[in-house]
């Protein structure tokens, strides 16, 4: 069968020699699946998920006991008072685009204190110049860049202590970028450090692909909001769109009376039939997510052995899923991200090419053989084209396929 998949003998025999590796580092993945298995069952439970809870509403999708409960099972799992879990956001983008319109106002100063955000951003906050950004808006954007792998707390401090922040943005994952996401220990220590000097600002976290990584949530830490996206992590790889903003109410209540009308907040929103997927990907988000992190250990560690240079190493400790392949070579990049294609379910024969993307500035390669449109929880793999050339790697709504389509994609870096 491997050879029809064609997979070599030599890839096999380094694939049982990295697997037999990390055997320590998949155990630890498994502790943390089951104790977050444990809270997602324990929240729905305690609200009581029926299946009247899959019923649906049309229009303008008033008394969706569905929703709200949805919702309390979120604000539950996150520890939050309030959430928004919605499948009218289109994308964590979108969540994350209204959450700062929601939130600031002209003359407020948003300050990133993990460097650029994510790319999608720029053009949101302004950092490219767009006619309906923060910045069109006045609202003014500044940033402080992490230090060797960790924050800069003097600087931040200093910044935040002058009182004239409205709202600092944390982002948990790499992104497209080369830095450690930011374990969750580091996020309590500078979300202190801030609290000491500051109690009103705005705590913000792009917590994109970090939601069940860990034992806890940025919001078990200090985080005021959290903000993800439901074709990522908390989707399950059910979820066929979305995205959620949780945390304090009043916050929640700004971005759901952004998403839809002032006045009319959280009361709208048809749920179209979504919601039985929303309930059952979260049911599967604590071992979709462990899935995932084996997937990437696993790669990490196949692909050191070879000689590649890995972001994280295989026993790093974690707060994404996204696993960095630093090849320093465009071909071999592209390489990878068509042998990732070749290895996924859907559209196995198509082979993608680098192009230019909505919300991106480098051309960007993207390999999706997913159920869902790109869907980055399922086995994936995107690349901006640009030295030193890194492969992100990310997703696997099962280790089986998550391996198998890394295996497809070493076989073709090799020939
Ligand atoms: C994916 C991602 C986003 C944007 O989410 P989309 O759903 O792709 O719009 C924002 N921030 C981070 C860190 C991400 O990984």
């Amino acid at each position: 069968m491997y050879k029809q998949f064609g997979i070599s003998d030599e890839v096999i025999k380094m694939a049982k020699i990295a697997e037999e590796q990390v055997q320590d580092v998949f155990n630890k993945i498994d502790e943390i699946c089951e104790y977050n298995s444990l809270k997602v069952l324990n929240a729905f439970q305690k609200y009581h998920v029926s299946d009247i809870h899959f019923n649906s509403t049309t229009g303008y999708g008033y008394s969706d006991i569905g929703r709200d409960t949805i919702e309390q099972v979120y604000s539950e799992i996150l520890h939050t008072e309030d959430s928004l879990v919605r499948s009218q956001f289109i994308s964590g983008t979108h969540a994350l685009t209204v959450a700062l319109f929601a939130f600031l106002r002209p003359g407020d100063t948003l300050l990133s204190i993990c460097g650029k955000p994510y790319d999608t951003l720029d053009e949101v906050i302004g950092i490219v110049d767009n006619p309906s950004s923060l910045k069109a808006h006045q609202v003014k954007y500044e940033q402080i860049d992490l230090i060797n792998e960790d924050f800069d707390y003097g600087k931040i401090r200093e910044r935040v202590s002058q009182k004239n922040v409205k709202l600092i943005e944390i982002q948990r994952s790499r992104g497209y970028s080369l830095r450690d996401s930011i374990a969750l220990d580091k996020m309590e220590k500078v979300i202190k450090t801030i609290r000491e000097v500051n109690q009103e600002v705005i705590i913000m976290v792009d917590n994109c692909y970090g939601e069940m990584v860990d034992t806890i949530e940025p919001t078990d830490v200090g985080a005021d909001v959290i903000v993800g996206s439901l074709i990522k992590n908390l989707g399950g790889g059910i979820a066929p769109n979305g995205a959620y903003i949780a945390g304090k109410k009043e916050l929640v209540k700004l971005a759901a009376e952004r998403l839809t009308s002032p006045g009319i907040g959280k009361e709208e929103g048809p749920t179209l039939g979504i919601n039985k997927q929303f309930l059952q990907g979260l049911f599967f988000a604590p071992s979709v997510v462990a899935s995932s992190l084996k997937t990437a250990v696993f790669a990490s560690k196949l692909l050191e052995n070879l000689g590649y240079e890995t972001k994280p190493k295989y026993d790093q400790k974690r707060s994404d899923i996204v696993q960095t392949i630093i090849f320093h070579d465009r071909d071999k990049l592209i390489k990878f991200c068509q042998g990732i294609q070749m290895g996924s379910p859907i559209d196995s024969n198509s082979i993608p090419e680098p192009s230019d993307m909505p919300g991106y500035t480098d051309q960007v390669i993207m390999a999706a053989g997913a159920f869902t449109q790109g869907s980055s929880i399922e086995l994936s793999c995107d690349a901006p084209l640009r030295e030193p050339y890194v492969a992100f790697l990310q997703g696997g709504l099962t280790y089986e396929y998550g391996k198998l389509g890394v295996l497809k994609a070493v076989e073709l870096i090799m020939k």
